[in-house]
């Protein structure tokens, strides 16, 4: 594995046949737009707005909020940003935001679910969202973590809506959401795969557990198949798929994840150049077949070899 090896990026995704993939970066906060827009990333897949409030016990100001959210769009004028709505929860707890204690925290009242307890608190960062993009002229795209039902979807697209944010999309990381992708697509923009929880949830296996890393794996066939039919749902809606977990930055894996109806990879900026070589040495028709092979596998083991077989490397 030579990720420690840097390859440049030139800024633009595209399959050795010409197809475009756009490849985005995963941020925190200002600082990381700043490294995403030097290392020529298109724009921003995920930013987990949840990263800009660690600190706080109070929940932050839709002032603060504007602030923070104005410093990552500046670094894209004119670029797609994705800004993912608070997080909270399970490994990224937030005092203002969970309980003290939950038995099953992973399986608890976290991302979207806060919002059942404080609407308001949801309802603060889209106004402070649609602030922030007003301020900047930015194309900012809205999505909710932790969705599991298309009531949700359809609750966060009507209040992101009457926020001001025209483009609104769901995280599918739960297998319950991954399933029902094309239901999710009637109500909303687009959808974006976090193969993060998407393996934890779909093995059962806690992905802060080293131990279970084997199960904590986006080449697990159970994984490929639900995200094959969130690539499905978005083929027959043409509506966009992308995926922002860290499956995006595996090279080989990638491919794979567009031959299965991924559209848009966001990574980690330094894993932009070597995910762009990789998909510049395969044709669209490669993606597909590696697709269908790791669509047949038994094990992670077999879907990595299928698909290596058929892309070369
Ligand atoms: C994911 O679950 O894959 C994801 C991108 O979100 P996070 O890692 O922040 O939970
Ligand atoms: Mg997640």
């Amino acid at each position: 594995e030579s990720a420690s090896v840097l390859v440049p990026f030139d800024g633009e995704g595209v399959l050795s046949d010409g197809r475009r993939i756009h490849l985005l970066a995963n941020v925190g906060g200002a600082a990381d737009a700043a490294t995403a827009a030097a290392a020529s990333a298109e724009g921003v897949g995920l930013f987990r707005t949840e990263f800009c409030f660690l600190d706080r016990v109070d929940a932050p100001s839709v002032d603060e909020q504007v602030e923070a959210y104005r410093g990552v769009l500046a670094a894209f004028p004119g670029r797609r940003v994705v800004v993912r709505t608070l997080d909270a929860g399970s490994d990224k707890p937030l005092p203002f935001a969970n309980a003290d204690h939950e038995d099953n925290p992973a399986l608890g009242v976290r991302g979207l679910r806060i919002a059942r307890r404080s609407p308001t608190l949801l309802d603060d960062q889209l106004r402070a969202l649609a602030l922030a993009a007003d301020a900047e002229s930015a194309l900012v795209e809205v999505m909710a973590p932790m969705v599991a039902t298309v009531d949700e979807a359809r609750d966060f697209t009507e209040r992101a809506r009457a926020a001001g944010l025209l483009t609104v999309g769901v995280m599918i990381e739960t297998p319950s959401a991954a399933l029902l992708a094309s239901e999710m697509l009637e109500v909303v923009d687009f959808v974006s795969i976090g193969t993060n929880d998407l393996a934890q949830y779909t093995l059962a296996a806690d992905r802060l557990l080293g131990e279970l890393g084997d199960l904590n794996d986006p080449w697990q066939p159970a994984v490929l198949r639900l995200i094959g039919a969130a690539g499905a749902a978005g083929r027959r809606w043409e509506l966009p798929v992308g995926v922002c977990g860290e499956a995006a930055a595996d090279p080989t894996l990638a491919p794979v994840l567009v031959g299965l109806g991924v559209t848009s990879l966001s990574m980690t900026p330094r894993a932009l150049g070597r995910v762009a070589a990789a998909l510049g040495a395969v044709t669209e028709a490669q993606c597909l077949s590696a697709a269908e092979a790791v669509l047949t596998s038994a094990t992670a083991v077999d879907a990595r070899a299928a698909a290596s077989a058929v892309l070369g490397f």
